[in-house]
């Protein structure tokens, strides 16, 4: 099992691969408190590039531990500009390199790349909820 750190605001959170039911339910308490930047975050990761596994993965885009952590900050309010990931290690606390979803959105440093989701996987109207405009 991976495992990651998280900051944003206040908080540091840890994501753990293998959560991917936990991870549409903080998307979805996270759009219950109007975070603009989770229906973004849904649309890509219910878009079939991240839903279907592919170069030999058995995952899908929202079981790992990133979206994991950033799902929980999202529900507590942060938006992606002020979070930032650490490197996810496994079990043995050895880094790992970001598998090919991750590597899409989040950058080397750690921070969330907010503009590859929208002009990837926000291009349609009623993608997002009316609420959500930017
Ligand atoms: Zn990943």
């Amino acid at each position: 099992m991976a495992e990651i750190k998280a900051k944003g605001g206040a908080f540091t959170v840890t994501g753990r691969s293998g959560n991917g039911d936990e991870v549409w339910k903080l998307i979805r308490a996270a759009e219950g408190i109007k975070n603009t930047d989770a229906p973004i975050f849904r649309a890509m990761l219910g878009h079939p590039d991240f839903t279907t596994p592919k170069n030999g993965e058995k995952r899908t885009g929202s079981s790992c531990a990133e979206p994991h952590a950033v799902a929980q900050l999202l529900a507590k309010s942060v938006s992606f500009k002020n979070m930032k990931l650490e490197m996810a290690t496994d079990q043995n606390g050895s880094k790992m390199a970001e598998c090919h979803f991750c590597a899409q959105w989040i950058h080397p440093d750690g921070k969330i790349d907010a503009d590859f989701m929208v002009e990837k996987y926000v291009t349609s109207p009623g993608v997002l909820p009316d609420w959500c405009y930017f």
